[in-house]
């Protein structure tokens, strides 16, 4: 690999590494394979597997006691793949709340961290509850139409609860 600056060829070594691409601050690569620029000190590293980075990252976000920040919520929504605005109708909410959230003009709160950490749990692995994926549908029928209504026979309540 040549550095981009230098167009000289980059050493290899191992070390640790600040990965800032992933738009955390405090995400640090320990004892990792990397380039080294022998001219500008640039350093690149270079992890043959970087979901697996990602994978890791984000499930120490999901476990974190506190409410997720702003760039958190952009990395976890972008390990999704989704776009502000198809989180936004996930949530419930509209695509302003989610940048709001994601510049960190305003927190979200911590029933809303909560699904979206259920959420991404679900969308990554189908464990957590099935009725999770069922919300898209849900929140784009409940603006234009009435909630159907439940009906409950009383004859069939004698069964179910006999
Ligand atoms: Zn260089």
């Amino acid at each position: 690999m040549y550095c981009p600056q230098c167009k000289v060829e980059m050493n290899e070594k191992i070390g640790d590494y600040q990965y800032r691409q992933c738009g955390l601050d405090n995400v640090m690569l320990i004892n990792v394979p990397m380039y080294e620029c022998p001219t500008c000190k640039l350093e690149a590293p270079r992890i043959p597997n970087i979901s697996d980075v990602h994978r890791r990252i984000a499930e120490q976000l999901i476990g974190k006691e506190s409410v997720l920040d702003a760039k958190e919520i952009r990395f976890l929504r972008k390990e999704l793949g989704l776009k502000e605005v198809e989180l936004a109708d996930y949530l419930g909410v509209d695509k302003v709340t989610v940048s709001r959230w994601e510049t960190g003009a305003s927190k979200m709160d911590a029933s809303y961290d909560r699904l979206f950490r259920l959420f991404f749990v679900h969308k990554k692995t189908g464990t957590a509850p099935a009725a999770l994926s069922l919300f898209k549908k849900v929140i784009a029928k409940e603006t234009s139409v009435r909630p159907s209504e439940i009906v409950i026979r009383g004859e069939s309540l004698q069964r179910a609860f006999a």
